[in-house]
């Protein structure tokens, strides 16, 4: 636990009954408009064949109930009272009919020890009927919807590839908090063309908003990814670790302390990661990241705190 950041664990600790919770990656057997062909069939560029799912179930879909039962095995010995979110990761977890959504997420909370969701998808795939099956989860201990901004500069999304402009993100962001519905943003450092000012302000932009949580993201260059290839044909400096670590620490001094921060590095997928490999060392990053923070004796929010005051 960290005094100096408000951390989804510290949030999870304080839900009702206690206990370890732990999320299982699930593939709901979705796709996504970037990939069948309604917007595009190529993906964002950094996109993986997973369709940016890190790990679910055996590696091969399967019905929602085996996926669970598999991981729930692998993590028995480690947990064996831990308290599970069915966590719909792998593509655009909203973007099917109604009834399809409603009966893939209720198969996982029929589950054993399931007691929480988590949904990730796009925010161009959130009808009026999703929101309003979406707010029938609120009741559960802990629920959340997540969506993968990256960066709030058009020029970015497009190079991405994104399939939407940074206002249907806004749109729908409404939409959701309208609804009581809590999300947590993605967002993406060291995308190409951009500095760390323009980071930092998709990062202000977000903590305007007040979302439930955000993730943070190293841009990751994965095997088979059309970022493989154009990193190839037009190179670009990835971040090193430091710059990595600096740019998380600027983006937690200007979070609103109210929002809950799910991630400040990802491991990588070992079997895809082609670069940058330092990723890999996730520990390393997380202390580090907690050293800097110790080191300008800065806590969530304080670049805000401080700007408001003066
Ligand atoms: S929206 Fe997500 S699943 Fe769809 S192509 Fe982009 S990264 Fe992949």
């Amino acid at each position: 636990m960290s005094t100096r950041f408000y951390g989804i664990s510290d949030y999870l600790k304080r839900v009702d009954g206690g206990g370890k919770w732990v999320k299982l990656a699930l593939d709901g057997g979705f796709t996504c408009p970037n990939r069948d062909g309604a917007l595009d069939t190529r993906g964002c560029i950094f996109c993986s064949e997973s369709g940016s799912g890190e790990f679910a179930g055996d590696g091969d879909g399967g019905r929602i109930s085996e996926q669970i039962a598999f991981q729930k095995t692998l993590l028995a010995e480690k947990w064996p009272n831990a308290r599970y979110i069915a966590y719909f990761q792998n593509f655009s977890n909203t973007y099917a009919p109604v009834a399809s959504l409603k009966r893939t997420y209720d198969s996982a909370l029929a589950e054993k020890d399931i007691e929480g969701l988590a949904i990730a998808t796009r925010p161009d795939c959130i009808s009026d009927a999703v929101v309003a099956l979406l707010k029938t989860y609120r009741s559960l201990p802990v629920f959340w919807v997540e969506l993968g901004l990256q960066s709030i500069h058009e020029k970015t999304g497009e190079w991405m590839r994104r399939g939407y402009e940074t206002r249907v993100f806004d749109e729908t962001f409404d939409k959701l908090k309208q609804a009581g519905i809590p999300v947590v943003v993605h967002l993406i450092a060291g995308l190409p063309g951009e500095s760390r000012e323009d980071f930092l302000e998709s990062v202000a932009f977000v903590s305007e908003r007040v979302p439930f949580g955000v993730k943070f993201h190293m841009l990751n260059v994965l095997k088979g990814t059309d970022l493989a290839e154009s990193i190839v044909a037009e190179p670009f400096q990835l971040l090193d670790e430091t710059t990595y670590v600096s740019w998380i620490c600027d983006a937690i001094e200007r979070l609103n302390p109210a929002i809950t921060i799910h991630r400040m590095t990802g491991d990588g997928a070992k079997d895809e990661l082609i670069a940058p490999l330092w990723i890999q060392n996730k520990r390393r990053v997380l202390n580090d990241i907690e050293k800097t923070l110790k080191a300008r004796d800065s806590v969530q929010g304080c670049k805000i705190l401080k700007d408001e005051a003066t």
